[in-house]
């Protein structure tokens, strides 16, 4: 396979990432898929999917899943709202991880992705063991059908991230690199972070980002590719560093703007294909 094959970050109706003409515009061998709606989530749909994309000549290479009442207003939001961690919403949204992982499967994809949510650093703390708990569950379904789960990073600093992971006993839970959002969270120097989790990367994010004021307690800003603080060169060395040659797949999330949203993709493109040239 190619090394490091560009992609999007797309959706088929509402969702996150581009929508999937724009990644058939933008010329992408490969996109990530951020899950449709439930009621969309059949046999046929994943059929009729399946076509389109052979038409495009575009490969799905990891289906992203995400819920409803999720919000990343600020980081205290975010630790309320998003992903398996918040005890309310806990069981029906395991359920609904596995139901997206089952239409990956239609899909023929082999790797789900999520935000899990802010796992408690502190080992001792009950959370911990529950998020250990659905976690594995989680893993074991999707393993059931020969799949890997990914957590996007961004919450967790690399050492806890690792220690999480290790905990859990699974063989076949990984990472979706965000550099980005390790800056927009305030979670750590992305490259260094990079550099610790390197065996557990399976997929990444092609992101940029500046630093909050104060990291951790609000939002850094996240911006076009080249223009934050990632130093896009570094991370791509990195990569190859610690052996990721997989797809390198561009998220860019201002979907208010998607004429510039497309631009900058873009423009992100051109840059990309410009150091894969380079680094080889
Ligand atoms: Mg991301």
């Amino acid at each position: 396979m190619e090394k490091w094959p560009l992609g999007v970050f797309a959706s088929i109706d509402a969702g996150l990432g581009v929508k999937l003409e724009v990644a058939h515009e933008l010329g992408v061998p490969t996109i990530q898929l951020h899950a449709p709606a439930k009621s969309t989530r059949t046999a046929d749909n994943a059929q009729r999917f399946l076509d389109r994309l052979a038409g495009y000549g575009i490969r799905i290479t990891c289906v992203f899943g995400g819920f409803e009442g999720e919000s990343y207003a600020d980081i205290p939001t975010v630790t309320e709202t998003v992903g398996l961690v918040p005890p309310k919403t806990r069981a029906a949204r395991t359920k609904e991880m596995k139901e997206i992982a089952d239409f990956a499967r239609l899909l023929g994809v082999d790797a789900v992705g999520l935000h899990l949510g802010f796992i408690p650093h502190d080992a001792s703390d009950p959370l911990y063991k529950e998020v250990l708990a659905v976690t594995r569950d989680l893993c074991d379904h999707c393993q059931s059908q020969n799949q890997n789960v990914h957590l996007e990073t961004g919450q967790e600093p690399a050492d806890p991230l690792v220690q999480f992971i290790q905990d859990t006993q699974r063989n076949n839970l990984f990472i979706n690199f965000d550099p980005a959002n390790m800056i927009l969270y305030g979670s750590g120097e992305p490259i260094e972070a990079l550099e610790k989790v390197g065996k557990y990367v399976r997929s990444v994010h092609c992101k940029d980002g500046t630093w909050a004021a104060n990291p951790g307690q609000e939002w850094g800003r996240e911006v076009a590719l080249g223009q934050g603080d990632v130093d896009m060169e570094r991370y791509l060395r990195t990569l190859d560093k610690i052996g990721y040659h997989g797809p390198l797949t561009i998220e860019r999330e201002i979907p208010q703007e998607p004429e510039r949203q497309k631009a900058e993709i873009g423009k992100a493109l051109a840059l990309l294909t410009e150091l894969k040239r380079k680094i080889g």
